[in-house]
């Protein structure tokens, strides 16, 4: 360690990490960046190994994806459209119930569909989002996070059971495979819900089908972090896991887990909340900021990247793709190769219950398990699947999950106050954006604290 090595310290070389270094470096300060990984890229990672280069983490951006549309241009990655892609092949997700095939076209007449009304011509996958849209409480969606809706900061589950839903219904139309939640529908806010739907509409922007943008990043999403690591002028310090964060009157000391001790005049930290809660602080943030580091979600997935040695969906003349209760949740169909014919790989996205279920096994026989079902379900797919990679958001040491989840009265009581900064330390990161999600959410992050550090250090 040297006195103050460098201006900043930069916890974490994901999206929001790399883009506030690299904004803070423009404007003439100098910065270190740690990152716990030997790679950069975080929630970006590209398994480049496998046919089509499935993504691990963030998938694709949309039309309000201005910041990072911006960034594939300034640092020199092309975004690609696959819109035209996905039209050409759309590959409908085939309805698995209890074990049961049910086409989608017996599905609203079908005795196991436990959803009432006009609900029940949708499939699962689609019901919760639609009865919370067409029964919408709330409108301010922009402000979803402000202190004055904190009466709407209630389950997901009070809120559909508000509108006439079972159990059964808000079992399978929200539980099974659900984007927003950790365990159940009692642990996200129903103003989460509300903002994420209302985050999505911005991207469909009323496009008409054909007509929305889906980009990736040529070669894969984690190109965009490596370019913008190469346009680093300072350290990028990698394999350096963050284990405390010590501030004093005349500057910070990180200190991290192989002995090393790095002193800056300020420090940015984009550790998740799930993570950044091992690490020391001190002196600890006020008690709502404490509380928000400790307590806020993550939604779990385990995905398993499965690549097919025979097109089996041509022998039982199904979709390749298919969404189920059971153990193999939902699985997607990627056609990432030169000939978009052809089915690189799938994926198979295992959420919350299934996910934290399948953890607790060893890698391999969790993924036996998952193919085992997915046999059981598709005879046709016996000895078709090859296990290509598995991957724990929810057990990797440096996530702790995919994406904030906000509890029940979190929404309201700590959203916007879980950012401030903390004496010499500020935050950044998916977790603390307001206005967008995913990757726009971590360039939205760095924006905000960039602006933060330059002011303090002025
Ligand atoms: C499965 C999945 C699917 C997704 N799909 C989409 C999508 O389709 N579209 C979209 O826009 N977004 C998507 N996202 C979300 C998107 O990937 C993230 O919002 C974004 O990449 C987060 O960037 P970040 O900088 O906030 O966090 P991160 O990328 O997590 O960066 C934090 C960094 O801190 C490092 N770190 C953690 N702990 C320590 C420590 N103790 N010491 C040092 N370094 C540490 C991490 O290794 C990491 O590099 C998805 C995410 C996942 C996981």
């Amino acid at each position: 360690m040297t006195d103050t090595d460098v201006d900043v310290l930069v916890l974490g070389a994901g999206l929001s990490g790399l883009e506030t270094a690299l904004t803070l470096e423009d404007n003439g300060l100098r910065v270190r960046v740690l990152e716990g990984r030997q790679r950069v890229g975080g929630r970006l990672y590209t398994l480049t190994d496998i046919p089509g280069h499935p993504e691990v983490g963030g998938n694709t951006v949309s039309s309000a994806y201005g910041r990072v549309i911006a960034a594939g241009k300034r640092y020199g990655v092309d975004l690609e459209d696959v819109a035209p892609r996905y039209a050409a092949f759309p590959d409908p997700q085939e309805l698995y119930v209890g074990g049961e095939h049910i086409p989608l076209d017996r599905w609203p007449s079908h005795p196991k569909n436990p959803f009432e009304g006009e609900f029940r011509a949708l499939p699962p996958s689609a019901w919760g989002r639609t009865v919370l849209r067409r029964r919408r409480e709330f409108t301010d969606l922009a402000a979803w996070h402000d202190a004055a809706h904190a009466r709407y900061d209630r389950s997901v589950h009070d809120f559909l059971r508000g509108q006439g839903a079972s159990d059964r219904a808000i079992a399978l139309g929200y539980e099974t495979n659900m984007p927003y939640g950790t365990e159940s529908a009692h642990d996200v806010s129903t103003l989460q819900l509300a903002f994420v739907d209302h985050w999505q509409s911005i991207n469909r922007g009323g496009a008409g089908a054909g007509e929305r943008f889906v980009g990736v990043f040529r070669g894969g999403n984690q190109n965009l972090p490596i370019a913008m690591a190469k346009r680093l002028r300072g350290d990028l310090l990698l394999g350096r896991r963050v284990i405390a964060v010590q501030q004093g009157t005349d500057g910070v000391t990180v200190v991290c887990s192989d002995g090393s001790r790095h002193r800056a005049r300020a420090v940015v930290c984009s550790i998740p909340f799930p993570v950044l809660r091992h690490v020391a602080l001190d002196p600890l943030p006020p008690p709502a900021q404490w509380r928000a580091i400790q307590t806020l979600g993550a939604k779990p997935i385990t995905q398993f990247h499965l690549v097919p040695r025979r097109p089996f969906w041509e022998s039982d003349g199904l979709s390749p793709a298919f969404w189920t209760d059971g153990l193999a949740g939902s699985v997607l169909a990627n056609r990432d190769g030169r000939d978009p014919r052809r089915v690189t790989s799938l994926t198979v996205w295992c959420s919350a219950r299934n996910a934290r279920f399948l953890d607790r096994f060893p890698r391999a026989e969790a993924a036996r398990m998952v193919v085992a079902e997915i046999e059981r379900l598709r005879p046709a797919a016996r000895g078709a699947l090859e296990v290509a990679a598995v991957h724990s958001w929810e057990q990797d040491p440096f996530a702790g999950g995919t994406w904030a989840i906000f509890r029940p009265g979190e929404v309201a009581g700590t959203a916007a106050t879980m950012a401030s900064p903390h004496g010499r330390m500020s935050f950044c990161g998916e977790h603390t954006a307001i206005a967008a999600r995913g990757m726009e959410a971590a360039f939205e992050s760095a924006e905000r604290v960039s602006l933060e550090v330059l002011q303090q250090l002025a």
